[in-house]
């Protein structure tokens, strides 16, 4: 069985073909099944309704079952922004993770240890073959930093702290272990093998 995987992002790719494959799904990507995602959009105002968008959209191009997935952080004293909007913040100003990044540690100057909660969600849309649908989404706590630390990871994580450490410096599977994404994927992975009856 083939599934499409309706993102652009090869990181998610080859996450998710790790996933699906033992499961004996193969992994099409958006570009290989020939569909434009770009055109797809994010008009959603939660993580799940967008990443149905993207799922939906695949789904009715090629009629094959597919995954979408969104994901973001969401900074306590800036209202929960940048939230959905993370990879598109201050759009203006700002044109890379670099600069959205410091645009964050902008905004939260002045404000407390206490006050830099935040949180990164990953939600999760799978259209099945039948067409239904499984939707998970899951979260990881920690505060923002007052400068960059760490070169791992990628976007914002020099400056979200889990624990003592930020995000950039834990390695792949330390982040994995406990990220938003890295659990979201493995209550992908269950949901999946139970849908399919698999142990
Ligand atoms: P999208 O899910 O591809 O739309 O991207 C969401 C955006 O959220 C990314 O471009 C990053 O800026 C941010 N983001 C999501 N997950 C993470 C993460 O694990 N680390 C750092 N930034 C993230």
């Amino acid at each position: 069985m083939k599934f499409i995987i309706a993102t652009n992002n090869q990181k998610k790719l080859v996450e998710l073909e790790r996933i699906l494959n033992p499961l004996g799904i193969e992994a099409v990507s958006a570009k290989e099944a020939g569909v434009r995602l770009d055109e797809v959009d994010e008009t959603g105002t939660t993580f799940l309704e967008n990443a149905y968008l993207k799922a939906d959209a695949a789904y009715k191009k090629t009629g094959m079952p597919a995954v979408a997935d969104d994901s973001g952080i969401c900074v306590d004293a800036l209202g929960g922004r940048p939230g959905i909007f993370s990879a598109r913040y201050c759009p203006e100003t700002c044109h890379t993770d670099e600069q959205r990044t410091q645009k964050i540690l902008e905004q939260l100057e002045g404000v407390p240890d206490d006050e830099r909660g935040a949180h990164y969600t990953c939600a999760i849309c799978c259209i099945l073959p039948d067409g239904s649908r499984l939707e998970i989404e899951e979260s990881c706590e920690g505060r923002i930093g007052y400068e960059f630390i760490g070169d791992g990871g990628f976007g914002y994580d020099p400056i979200f702290f889990f624990g003592d450490r930020t995000f950039a410096q834990l390695s792949a599977a330390e982040k994995d272990a406990v990220s938003h994404r890295g659990k979201a994927l493995r209550r992908l992975k269950a949901a999946l093998e139970q849908h399919f009856g698999k142990e």
